[in-house]
């Protein structure tokens, strides 16, 4: 079958979204083309902008990088790679190539690990919660520490922008769990256009938001992601509800494909407002122990609480404290 766009070569991409078979080259410029159009579309950063890329070393990964060398000069890239310390997912081939194409192109590269940043492995925290009888999913302790390292290393680094690599995949199901939950604030939070709440958080930016995962891992096998990604043993303990709202939404898009870019783009312009209204909002308070942006309601951030409960004497340690009491 020849490619539906330039009638030329062999299609090797069938979109059925579009209904359109493309060739390699012919999908690889649709998707840089669509990554261009959010970004413009959504001002997520400009061609002066320093942008420190948050690259995990999987698929999705791969993909933002490649797309990002094509469209941003490489000198204004950064990247920050983070190690969870989790047995038998140490991720070394992932991480591997990230650094090699760091050095290719020049690009300024951290990669550390939540020990290095807190004192612990994830094992280590994991155990610490079985240990005081926490109940916390591991992916709670991701949540936190992702985040927070890699706001630190923008912040510090002197970026204008993070970027991720999330795709139109995890943005559907998270605006679904959003707005099943009535959470119009994370809504409005996740919206592109949504402003930081404190000068201490370097805005985020998710350039590959209107790509599928399917197609983002095609792109990544395309341009010469040849790795056996590895998959968190975590993942079996992520919340369920998240598990249901993905199986659903996949059951929607198999019937009337198109239906998660749909309703993205529905989300995006019904919560514009919304997100615009965040600006209003005043700047938020410091956590009194780490020193961190927290919700208005906290004097203790929910991840210094969350420490504390576990008992996690190395983490305060190093902020030149003792374990504070917790709340219950
Ligand atoms: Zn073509
Ligand atoms: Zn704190």
């Amino acid at each position: 079958m020849r490619c539906s766009v330039c009638g030329r070569r062999d299609a090797v991409i069938y979109q059925r979204h579009t209904g359109r078979a493309l060739c390699r080259e012919c999908f690889i410029e649709d998707i840089v083309r669509r990554v261009k159009q959010e970004i413009e579309r959504h001002e997520m950063f400009g061609e002066r902008d320093r942008v420190l890329l948050a690259l995990s070393g999987g698929k999705d990964s791969y993909t933002l990088l490649d797309v990002m060398l094509r469209i941003h000069d490489p000198s204004r890239l950064g990247i920050v790679t983070i190690i969870e310390g989790i047995p038998g997912y140490n991720r070394e081939g992932d991480i591997e190539w990230v650094i090699r194409r760091a050095r290719e192109h020049g690009i300024d590269i951290v990669v550390t690990s939540y020990k290095e940043e807190v004192g612990y492995s994830m094992e280590e925290l994991v155990n610490l919660t079985i240990e005081k009888g926490v109940r916390v999913t591991p992916c709670t302790f991701c949540g936190f520490l992702r985040r927070r390292i890699i706001n630190k290393y923008a912040r510090e680094g002197g970026y204008d922008r993070v970027a991720t690599a999330h795709n139109l995949d995890d943005e559907a199901h998270t605006a679904l769990m959003n707005l099943l939950r009535g959470d119009y604030a994370r809504l409005a939070q996740m919206h592109p256009r949504a402003p930081v709440l404190s000068k201490l958080f370097v805005k985020k930016v998710k350039p590959l938001r209107k790509v599928y995962e399917w197609e983002s891992a095609a792109y990544a096998w395309l341009t010469g992601y040849g790795f056996q990604e590895t998959e968190c043993p975590y993942l079996r303990l992520r919340p369920s509800f998240r598990a249901r709202v993905r199986a659903y939404m996949y059951e929607l898009e198999r019937e009337v494909p198109g239906s998660m870019l749909r309703f993205l783009e529905a989300i995006d312009r019904l919560a514009e407002p919304l997100a615009r209204a965040v600006a209003k909002l005043p700047e938020l308070p410091r956590c009194e122990i780490c020193g961190e942006p927290t919700s208005y309601n906290r004097r203790v951030c929910a991840f210094c609480d969350l420490m504390a409960k576990i008992g996690a004497e190395e983490y305060f340690r190093r902020l030149g404290t003792k374990i504070p009491a917790t709340r219950t």
